[in-house]
């Protein structure tokens, strides 16, 4: 059975290296001729809105998934209309994943709580945000939007002609800034059968909107219960196929949602070989209608992005256990180019081990 994913990046990567031992065949699509997917499984190359090359993504597969959300929904649909081919996750939720607009309406329907927000189009709508919302706060485009790209911080209102100079080309959102304690992320699968399965709670660190450093389990289980609730809420709302992940704000022992993202994500890479079954297989489970993998954690794991450039293999895999992943991608300033984990025994140790190789590569955060 052969899995079409549009965007070859790491995910992608990830997706069909865990498809493999299930016995899966994997075409991508993607921009890129060197794009990541590319190195383990066949590549279409080409725009992700050339119908021709989607319709032969869509005769050539059982099912079609994503690993990047700023696809053409409408391409997509046009595509498959006709063929047969099944899209998961569904449409709905891409659709939904790629407008922070209508993330926040979504949350606010099914009882999640999110920031204060609006929707920004003009200088005066900004003006009208600014005193309703309150300073201070983040000015986001709306779409493609990822890694902290098209985001101004707003500390005073003189900082809002700069703000809406960088970004008021395109329809925006501000919304409020929360000081938050920690940030956190539920990831779960649901399967076209409607069984669902969920992680452990992850904690996240951010530097400069990238991701640097993931811990699991984390957290208190009010929280991992509370996260869960609401991410079954979204599995459901959409009767959704998949792997689903929402972000959110602590904040005085409070979930505050950030945004979704309906697919694998960043966060859960520690699920490879610190749960019984990585995010990847269970997103392939979940699409192909197979039972879920078990979700526990088998120790506690810290996952470490590799920014920029790979630091030389042998530095890392001098680290006593530790599991690493190059994505084989060039390197570039600000972008993911592989990372590492590491499991241990207890949260301490785990804490400890991640202090330790922080410093090493020099990243350039510090875990509260
Ligand atoms: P996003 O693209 O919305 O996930 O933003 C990337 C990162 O920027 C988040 O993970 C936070 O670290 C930070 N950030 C974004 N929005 C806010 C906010 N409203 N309050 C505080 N930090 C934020």
């Amino acid at each position: 059975m052969t899995v079409g994913i549009v965007g070859a990046g790491q995910l992608g990567r990830m997706l069909a290296l865990a498809g493999y031992p299930l016995g899966l065949d994997f075409l991508c699509l993607d921009p890129a001729r060197d794009a990541p997917a590319g190195r383990v499984a066949p590549l279409l190359q080409g725009a992700f809105t050339d119908q021709a090359l989607l319709k032969r993504l869509a005769r050539r597969c059982s099912v079609i998934t994503f690993d990047w959300e700023n696809i053409s929904v409408d391409s997509l649909r046009r595509a498959t209309r006709g063929v047969g081919t099944r899209i998961c996750p569904p449409l709905a939720a891409l659709a939904t994943g790629q407008d922070r607009v209508a993330e926040k309406r979504l949350f606010e329907r099914l009882g999640i709580p999110t920031t204060r927000w609006q929707a920004v189009s003009s200088r005066r709508e900004l003006a009208r945000a600014l005193q309703s919302v309150g300073l201070p706060g983040v000015l986001k485009t709306r779409r493609m939007g990822y890694d902290g790209k098209g985001q101004a911080l707003l500390r005073r209102a003189q900082d809002a002609d700069a703000a809406w100079a960088s970004l008021g080309h395109v329809p925006l959102l501000y919304e409020q800034w929360v000081p938050f304690d920690s940030e956190v992320s539920i990831i779960g699968a649901r399967s076209v059968h409607g069984e669902v399965a969920v992680y452990p709670l992850c904690g996240n660190v951010h530097g400069q909107g990238i991701l640097r450093l993931t811990r699991a389990p984390f957290g208190p289980p009010r929280w991992q219960r509370r996260a869960a609730q609401y991410l079954r809420r979204v599995l459901e709302h959409f009767r959704y196929s998949g792997v689903l992940t929402i972000e959110f704000f602590v904040k005085d022992g409070r979930l505050i949602a950030n945004e979704l993202a309906p697919r694998v994500h960043n966060s859960g890479h520690w699920t490879i070989e610190g749960a019984c079954t990585s995010q990847f297989e269970n997103h392939l489970r979940a699409i192909l209608g197979l039972p879920l993998g078990e979700t526990r954690a088998l120790g506690y794991a810290a996952m470490v992005n590799l920014i920029g450039r790979m630091p030389p293999a042998a530095r890392l895999l001098r680290v006593p256990g530790l599991h690493l992943h190059d994505y084989g991608k060039a390197a570039r300033p600000g972008r993911k180019v592989g990372h590492c984990t590491l499991v241990e025994s207890s949260a301490a140790r785990r804490d400890a081990r991640a202090r330790a190789l922080l410093k090493e590569l020099a990243v350039p955060v510090r875990i509260p």
